[in-house]
């Protein structure tokens, strides 16, 4: 008789985003004429940049006639995307990463959930708390996440490392040592960077027992302090215990073009075995590459025009960030994250909960947000705010959050 994969089963319905979009449903039809802006949005809403589309254009063209046309492209992505990646996200940090540790891809959360597969499901796995919920998931989906406990919101074979204010909302390693961790910097949903130093910790934590670092760095565009790595394959030693996860979503305004791309070094072997190799097979038995128009989109990113023209975008967001993080400071509440990040991670005002706090933002100042508690049990007492909105509609959406507190 058939079996279904019974980890699917055991996975709790994916409560958070639903249950704010139904939330603010209810709240609308009650309130008809109420002006809702979303701070809760977690996608990009900047178009696409001039030299994206017309690198696309081109390759649409191309694509047309006789001598330009593209079949399945090679599973690990145009030797020219990986080319450009090496130089214009490694060379110019001093970083030698060669193409062919460059493996392009369809998505970040592809490669995150993806990758699970060249991992046994015996190793023991640490996440962060609060966390990217697609890292967890989808480890329970493999089996790797053992039992759900619903009274705690924790799965029980997972490591959780609690990223909270007294250490900085930086993870520290835990006391059972894992096999497999994942890092996220800067970080959904907290907004915050780890530095070098605690990188360097990391690292150096890894390669002592033989751990691999999953390190999602698919914000990487928005760091604008000095000294934050923007690559943990800056850190020396990185290149025996790291996989780096990087995405054109949240850098160049993909969410619906589809672009990313992990990076698996050479060195870094496990169990006698190169996990650039299995990585490699992994990708060619199930991948088959991602569309050639989209790749040279992807390519335009690297040249002088495109560069400019894509952080003009992230300067945007940034403004947002900015506009949200000073604004609500000065109202007199406590604000984390938004200088490095595009998110803000905001403690509730006199210990409410993040989804009574959740309410009270929807009901008085028609903002909706996202409850930080959603993220893991140590995002209780957060809430989560993005800088992905219109200009206009954050400021106005910042200016009626102050105001409840004025
Ligand atoms: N990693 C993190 C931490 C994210 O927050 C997201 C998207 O929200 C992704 C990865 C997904 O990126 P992609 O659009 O490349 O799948």
């Amino acid at each position: 008789m058939l079996k279904v994969n019974e980890n699917f089963l055991k996975l709790p319905g994916s409560y958070l985003f639903s249950e704010v979009a139904r939330r603010i449903r209810v709240y609308s039809e009650a309130h008809p004429g109420a002006e809702i802006i979303k701070l809760s949005i977690g996608d990009v809403t900047r178009p696409l940049v001039p030299a994206v589309i017309q690198a696309m254009h081109k390759a649409v063209d191309e694509m047309g006639r006789l001598e330009g046309f593209h079949g399945y492209g090679p599973e690990q992505g145009y030797e020219f995307l990986r080319e450009a990646i090496a130089q214009g996200d490694y060379a110019v940090r001093g970083v030698d990463m060669k193409p062919n540790e460059i493996f392009v891809s369809d998505g970040a959360k592809s490669d995150c959930g993806n990758i699970g597969d060249i991992f046994g499901v015996d190793n023991v796995v640490a996440v962060c708390d609060p966390v990217y919920p697609v890292y967890v998931d989808t480890n329970a989906m493999a089996g790797r996440a053992g039992e759900y406990q619903e009274e705690l919101g924790r799965w029980n074979r997972l490591v959780y490392m609690p990223c909270v204010e007294a250490n900085s909302f930086s993870p520290e390693p835990p006391k059972e040592i894992p096999d497999i961790i994942y890092l996220c910097s800067p970080n959904n949903p907290t907004g915050a960077v780890i530095s070098r130093e605690r990188l360097k910790a990391w690292v150096d934590y890894a390669n002592a027992h033989g751990a691999v670092i999953l390190y999602d760095s698919a914000y990487e565009a928005f760091i604008s302090s000095g000294d934050v790595p923007h690559t943990i394959f800056e850190i020396e030693g990185a290149r025996t215990c790291a996989i780096e996860f990087r995405s054109f979503s949240k850098t160049a305004g993909f969410t619906g073009n589809r672009c990313a791309y992990t990076v698996v070094p050479m060195e870094l072997e496990r169990g006698g075995a190169k996990l650039n190799s299995l990585w490699n097979r992994r990708q060619c038995t199930k991948f088959n590459g991602v569309p050639y128009v989209v790749q040279r989109g992807a390519a335009a990113v690297y040249t002088p025009e495109g560069r400019a023209q894509i952080m003009a975008n992230i300067d945007y967001y940034r403004a947002n960030a900015r506009v949200i993080r000073e604004g609500l400071s000065a109202a007199g509440l406590v604000c984390f994250g938004g200088v490095d990040a595009p998110y803000i991670w905001l403690k509730t005002p006199g210990g409410a909960g993040s989804w009574e706090f959740f309410d009270q933002v929807l009901d008085k100042a028609n903002v909706a947000t996202t409850p930080g508690a959603g993220f893991g049990p140590s995002g209780e007492g957060y809430i989560r705010l993005t800088a992905f909105g219109d200009a206009q509609a954050t400021k106005t959406a910042v200016e009626r959050v102050a105001d409840m507190f004025r």
